[in-house]
């Protein structure tokens, strides 16, 4: 897990209901990676990704990759409020459970992960602000 008590404490939550709905997403492991800290310098709103490329991953972390069980995160994450972050985990869990859909567009695949985390776990992801970041109610998933 993450080295980050308030975040990580949003990941476990927010992991042990999606594994209470979808039994398999208990192997999923969550790492800060350096390609996600590029991605958020060049892209602000990127936080995480799936399907990591970095040719640094070591052969359990590409095992991970091709399982659908490996989520990548920037460690700019650390300073997200927790909804933000609840919010990301389950998209990018959508992309887990919808699968790497390489032939399809980028704004298909960014659907895709939304539409699959509604019709497996009952979330709604919300874009919120004038940022239209991406988002949870805490509610949804139980918490307060
Ligand atoms: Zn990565
Ligand atoms: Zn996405």
């Amino acid at each position: 897990m993450l080295q980050s008590p308030n975040s990580n404490r949003v990941i476990k939550r927010v992991m042990a209901f999606a594994a209470r709905k979808v039994s398999k997403l208990k192997r999923v492991k969550h790492r800060f990676c350096p390609l996600a800290d590029m991605e958020h310098n060049l892209h602000r709103r990127q936080y995480a990704h799936t399907y990591c490329n970095d040719p640094k991953l070591t052969p359990e972390e590409k095992e991970l990759v091709k399982r659908r069980q490996l989520v990548c995160w920037a460690h700019a994450m650390k300073s997200l409020p927790a909804h933000r972050v609840a919010g990301i985990c389950l998209h990018e869990i959508g992309h887990l459970l919808a699968g790497p859909h390489d032939q399809d567009s980028r704004f298909t695949q960014e659907m895709a992960a939304d539409v699959a985390v509604l019709g497996a776990l009952g979330v709604e992801i919300k874009y919120i602000g004038k940022n239209n970041d991406n988002a949870i109610d805490l509610r949804q998933i139980g918490e307060r």
